[in-house]
């Protein structure tokens, strides 16, 4: 009666009929021989890609291919946050237009995704790094992006229980994007695959790729675990796997694999209203609708394809916690996890077209890639269906590694260990 649409009335008839009509969210279809474009990776890019293809540019034969469970990687282990408080011009337009899909997103997919705009609030602790954070506010309200810079007093009022005098870095103040936040990292992958699955897209789970074919210089489908599918256009958008999927054509990318880690604490009563960042250091942290405090902070800082961290970044991380937030010495960890990431020499991320014909990539996210997800999706979408970039992620092209146009939004250099 209700079909697929979710509202109010909806719930309210399946609960008055015990839930008999419910259906599955997203089917379970065998893959078929052939389709016009295989996204390969259900995370959150795969999915809002696979979405954007058959919503916006009307593609009718689409098929994710992941090869354990959608959401299982990097979308399913992230710590939420969403923001667009960037500095360059390569990345301020794409963050925006993802800050906007996000806006915009739990209408769009009828699904509540948990998009909460409490606010993103980076500190500072120093002059030369209170004026670098007032030049970055100033490029984002240049762009259209609210920023407000706040001194020591605005932020007591904004943020008293942080730890301003006895910290051994002193609080000076921060730099707060209020339509900065979280969403539900899941419920962003299950929303995407609802949405998808609804436009007739086919997502394949259990099927991994373990090859990629070519016939005279172009791609004409893909091996995988469930057997060979043909397909004329081949997006990849697997996140800490990309080089991995890229030497299937001897494709070396400048990427390094990562792991990250993330954390999660018992539940406590409401205490970080937003996000808030250290500036002097590596720390980040908010609170989830639970009521557990979700943290983390540095790369482990070595190669590696292992979903788990080590001990020493774990104790770096609460001690950047420890630094601006004593009264969480006390609050027990729940849960520490860890997710294999991109990095590429600049620490931006690649949609582009690989240089074999109908070979798309989607790669090189690392911190930024879940607030990226919407428009990631929409410009990687674009990209596959037109064969040409998306304007607000015209900057994210292969080959400036080799021209020397980086876009090194944090000026550190093309250490990857150091973003
Ligand atoms: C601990 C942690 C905290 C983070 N916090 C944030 C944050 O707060 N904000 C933010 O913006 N970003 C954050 N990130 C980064 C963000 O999660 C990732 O950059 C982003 O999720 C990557 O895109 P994705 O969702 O598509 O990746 P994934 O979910 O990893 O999707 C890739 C999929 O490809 C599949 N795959 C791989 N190889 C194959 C194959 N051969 N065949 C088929 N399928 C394959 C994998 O199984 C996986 O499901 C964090 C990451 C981690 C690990």
């Amino acid at each position: 009666m209700f079909g697929r649409k979710y509202s109010a009335l909806s719930v309210a008839w399946h609960a008055t009929t015990g839930n008999r009509y419910l259906t599955p969210v997203w089917r379970d279809p065998e893959p078929r021989d052939r389709y016009d474009v295989v996204v390969i990776g259900g995370g959150g890019h795969g999915l809002a890609t696979a979405y954007y293809l058959a919503k916006e540019h009307g593609a009718k034969s689409v098929a994710v291919l992941e090869r354990a469970w959608i959401g299982f990687g990097n979308a399913g282990r992230n710590t939420t946050i969403i923001r667009s408080n960037y500095l360059l011009p390569g990345n301020l337009p794409f963050y925006e237009w993802s800050m906007k899909l996000w806006e915009s997103l739990e209408g769009e997919l009828n699904y509540n995704a948990m998009v909460s705009q409490r606010g993103v609030l980076n500190l500072y602790h120093s002059d030369p790094q209170r004026d670098a954070f007032a030049r970055r506010g100033n490029a984002m309200r240049l762009h259209g992006v609210d920023a407000e810079l706040l001194d020591r007093n605005q932020l007591q009022k904004f943020a008293p229980f942080l730890n301003f005098d006895d910290a051994r870095f002193p609080i000076q103040g921060g730099l707060l994007q209020r339509r900065g936040g979280t969403a539900r990292h899941d419920a962003v992958v299950w929303g995407y695959a609802r949405a998808a699955d609804g436009s007739g897209v086919d997502i394949i789970q259990r099927c991994e790729v373990t090859g990629i074919r070519t016939e005279a210089g172009r791609v004409v489908g893909v091996e995988t675990s469930r057997g060979f599918i043909r397909a004329p256009k081949v997006g990849i958008a697997v996140a800490g796997n990309s080089s991995r999927l890229a030497a299937m054509v001897g494709l070396r990318l400048p990427i390094e694999t990562h792991v990250i880690q993330g954390f999660v604490t018992e539940p406590v009563k409401p205490l970080i209203p937003g996000v808030i960042t250290f500036g002097a250091g590596h720390f980040y942290i908010s609170q989830s609708d639970k009521g557990g405090l979700v943290f983390g902070g540095d790369l482990d800082g070595y190669n590696s394809y292992a979903s788990r961290g080590n001990l020493p970044t774990a104790e770096d991380v609460c001690e950047g916690g420890i630094a601006i937030l004593p009264l969480i010495g006390r609050i027990r960890v729940l849960r520490i996890w860890g997710g294999m990431m991109d990095m590429t020499m600049d620490g931006s991320p690649i949609i582009d077209r690989a240089p074999i014909k109908g070979l798309y990539l989607n790669a090189g996210w690392c911190y930024g890639g879940f607030k990226a997800t919407p428009a990631s999706g929409w410009c990687f979408a674009h990209l596959i269906a037109r064969d040409e970039l998306h304007p607000v992620a015209a900057h994210y092209r292969l080959d400036r590694f080799a021209t020397g146009h980086l876009i090194d939004e944090n000026g550190r250099g093309a250490q990857p260990n150091l973003h």
